[in-house]
């Protein structure tokens, strides 16, 4: 079994990107995200409040339900296509995406951009669907999957089974790909061969859309420059103090998890 590091609060309070006289909206990052659809807007909806928790300074929603979107969050740029997006730093793709053939095109443009990625959900399915998992190992630029158990054995074929760190390095080797494999514990692996545990996770996360709060902000953290190991890191840490913290006040519901990154992230220096 491979040696597990614990993700400690240093760490992200040492890579937390600092806000300065110089900073502005684009030179904070742009991060784009292709979530959500007309039959699953909440997806959008959470992807985007977790992408805005976090350090970039500018949200462009390239998906199915721009309308719900700009209801919510009206400081984001709303186009309905990845191609006339503009430029973005890192892409989020899969939440509510669905799995048909407009989806799949998306999915494809996303991974033709030069930038970070996060694949989850339905973006997994579709890698799946496509057979396209292990062509993506010769894409220049990192990926990030962020699987739960079913997610990870429909793209292994075989369930994580007890050794978590080593089922998530197995198919982070595989994909050539950072590997977020999310539960009580999350595991990241990279294809190196370096894993780490997150110690901040609560059972409160355990209810649906809190995986779309934390895909966004992992694309945040990708697009703001943290290189993929670290972002995945950090952002399971925060997630699961916004789990942690949402709890204190009752039933946590996933937009809650959102809003409880706020009283976490102003507790970074
Ligand atoms: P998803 O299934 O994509 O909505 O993601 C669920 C999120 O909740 C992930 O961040 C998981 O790590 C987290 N989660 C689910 N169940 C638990 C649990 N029992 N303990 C801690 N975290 C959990
Ligand atoms: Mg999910």
């Amino acid at each position: 079994s491979p040696a597990l590091r614990v993700t400690e609060w240093s760490d992200v309070v040492d890579w937390w990107p600092q806000l300065g006289p110089a900073s502005e909206k684009y030179n904070r990052g742009v991060v784009g995200l292709a979530t959500g659809s007309a039959t699953y807007p909440g997806a959008a909806v959470l992807s985007v409040a977790g992408a805005l928790a976090g350090p970039t300074g500018m949200i462009r929603y390239a998906g199915g339900a721009r309308a719900e979107v700009l209801h919510h969050h009206p400081s984001v740029i709303a186009t309905g296509r990845v191609a006339d997006a503009g430029r973005v730093q890192a892409w989020v793709c899969g939440a509510g995406l669905g799995t048909g053939k407009e989806a799949a095109a998306e999915l494809r443009a996303v991974l033709a951009a030069p930038v970070p990625v996060v694949l989850d959900a339905d973006a997994l399915t579709l890698l799946v669907d496509g057979k396209m998992a292990d062509r993506l190992r010769d894409r220049d630029a990192p990926i990030v999957v962020t699987p739960h158990d079913r997610e990870y054995t429909r793209l292994c074929g075989e369930t994580p089974g007890a050794d978590r760190a080593a089922a998530t390095l197995r198919l982070a080797a595989w994909m050539n790909a950072v590997v977020l494999l999310k539960g009580d514990r999350t595991v990241i692996g990279t294809p190196d061969g370096r894993a780490y545990v997150n110690p901040t996770g609560t059972a409160a996360l355990a209810t649906g859309g809190t995986g779309d709060v934390l895909a966004g902000l992992l694309g945040s953290l990708l697009a703001a420059g943290l290189p993929a190991d670290r972002a995945a890191t950090a952002a399971a840490y925060l997630h699961g103090l916004a789990g942690r913290e949402a709890a204190r006040t009752g039933p946590v519901t996933a937009p809650d998890v959102a809003t409880a990154l706020r009283p976490v992230l102003a507790r970074l220096p």
